[in-house]
């Protein structure tokens, strides 16, 4: 069944105001008293406080669209078909009032009943927790086939002391199309995506303590449902596109990306990582983050540079992120209708990195040159660019091919390394904020070349 991104929000909201929830809306992406997050990254997180008891909520049940962001994805934006660092998480949560069996009523009915999503329960694959076989009952019982159930050990949520508790996920079946193996897999460096994750059932359940097996965990007095679906990836699956930047949450900022750069968009992954990236830009800085050199601005720094250097591939040398704001705007201003007023600070906020970006990489440029001797540049140099200029180590990669330059990679890794354990002693990096954003902040230069080794396979592909 076809529906728009604006049809399946709605959708969702609807069906389960219907059923007695009520709609909050999408919280700041910027936490709000907790600084153990650094962004928004699920329905649940803004929610905390009627979970852990610090406020009452005016309904037991409620149910949001929350725009999140996972820097911890960042590896995969357009590597797979499903992560995004910016997405819309859809979910539903009971405060001490349904519980299991009707949680999973709520998701067998919304997915597959032709009012609803309509999707055909042959190509639903869920997995359960091996113990939770209450789960799996209900779930067989409501008409999924015990084939399509899975066991899997993973399923268990749980953070150190306190509640925790058993999920069950909804998987789409996309085909066979979609079943590469072995060789294919590895040539193309993903991996099999013909099942796709696309909602997260919790319950919590247990109180759980580290010191015990979890077969001893106490059952909670008040148990609560906590559930996330992502937009993009339902839109995907009900638009019948390949990956979730075909879907309309997606496609109007590529096609814009093809008219700026004069690129054909034939799947790479540049107008993928542009895409995903702009929007993060735009709905973070529109809910008041800026751009710096630490923490929460740091990373929104990092994410940009990361799409002006993916632009560089599909020919982009001068500013053009800033062009695509109005196509988010567009894109996304029925739901989000504060976008439009911030629109012109945000395009100003952007352009003017950019600017200044780009200029880091004409004085980078200039320096390289100079520092060629007989068509080779040494580790210490290359890392005097990085370190000294900002001169990302896949911008001297990306000239070294052009002009037949052989790099130093293992010298100036050295260097990285030397200056990496310097700083990792001196850094305070904030405990919990490393938790959500380990593998963004700790984003080593060697991470980032494997996203540019990949690049040159997607250029050759192409
Ligand atoms: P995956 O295994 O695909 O990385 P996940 O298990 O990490 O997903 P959950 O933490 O269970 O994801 O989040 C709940 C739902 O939110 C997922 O089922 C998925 O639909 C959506 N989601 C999670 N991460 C992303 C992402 N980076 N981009 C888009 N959607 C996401
Ligand atoms: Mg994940
Ligand atoms: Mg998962
Ligand atoms: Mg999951």
């Amino acid at each position: 069944k076809y529906m728009t991104a604006k049809q399946i929000r709605e959708t969702w909201l609807n069906y389960f105001k219907e059923r007695g929830h009520q709609i909050e809306p999408s919280a700041s992406l910027i936490p709000v008293n907790d600084p153990t997050l650094l962004w928004i990254n699920a329905g649940v997180a803004p929610l905390k406080k009627y979970f852990d008891g610090t406020e009452t909520p005016r309904s037991k049940r409620i149910t949001n669209l929350q725009k999140s962001i996972r820097t911890n994805d960042i590896d995969n934006v357009g590597k797979t078909a499903r992560h995004h660092t910016f997405f819309e998480m859809m979910g539903n949560f009971s405060i001490g009032d349904y519980f299991k069996e009707e949680a999973i009523g709520f998701g067998y009915e919304i997915l597959t009943d032709a009012k609803y999503f309509g999707m055909p329960k042959e190509k639903l694959y869920i997995t359960y927790y091996p113990d939770d076989l209450v789960a799996k009952e209900t779930w067989v019982k409501l008409g999924i086939h015990p084939t399509h159930l899975i066991p899997l050990e993973t399923n268990f949520w749980e953070i150190g002391a306190g509640p925790s508790g058993p999920c069950t996920e909804i998987y789409f079946d996309r085909g066979e199309g979609y079943d590469l193996r072995g060789p294919e897999l590895i040539a193309n460096d993903i991996e099999n995506e013909r099942y796709i994750e696309i909602w997260n059932i919790v319950f919590s359940q247990y109180n759980a303590d580290p010191k015990l097996p979890r077969s001893s965990y106490k059952e909670l007095p008040n148990k609560n449902i906590d559930t996330g679906a992502g937009l993009e990836r339902f839109a995907c699956v009900l638009q019948g596109t390949k990956t979730n930047f075909e879907t309309d949450l997606h496609y109007p900022v590529i096609q814009k990306t093809e008219i700026l750069s004069g690129v054909t968009y034939e799947g790479q992954m540049a107008f993928k990582v542009i895409s995903d990236h702009i929007k993060t830009l735009t709905f973070a800085i529109s809910d008041g983050a800026t751009l710096s050199n630490e923490g929460r601005g740091y990373v929104l720094r990092r994410i940009l540079r990361r799409a002006i250097k993916y632009g560089r591939s599909i020919q982009l040398m001068e500013p053009f992120l800033y062009k695509l704001v109005d196509d988010v705007v567009l894109m996304m201003k029925s739901f989000y209708p504060d976008l439009e007023s911030k629109k012109e600070i945000v395009k100003k906020i952007i352009y003017k990195e950019e600017v200044k970006f780009f200029a880091t990489i004409s004085d980078g440029e200039k320096h390289l040159i100079q520092s060629i001797k007989d068509h080779k540049l040494d580790g210490k140099e290359a890392f005097k660019l990085y370190d000294t200029y900002g001169f990302p180590i896949e911008l001297t990669m990306e000239y070294a091919e052009e002009n037949q330059i052989t790099v130093d990679k293992d010298g100036f890794y050295q260097e990285l390394e030397i200056q990496k354990t310097r700083s990792r002693d001196a850094r305070k990096v904030n405990q919990s904020m490393k938790s959500q954003d380990e593998s963004f902040l700790q984003f080593t230069e060697k991470s980032l070349f494997v996203g540019y080794e990949t690049l040159q396979v997607e250029a050759k592909v192409i």
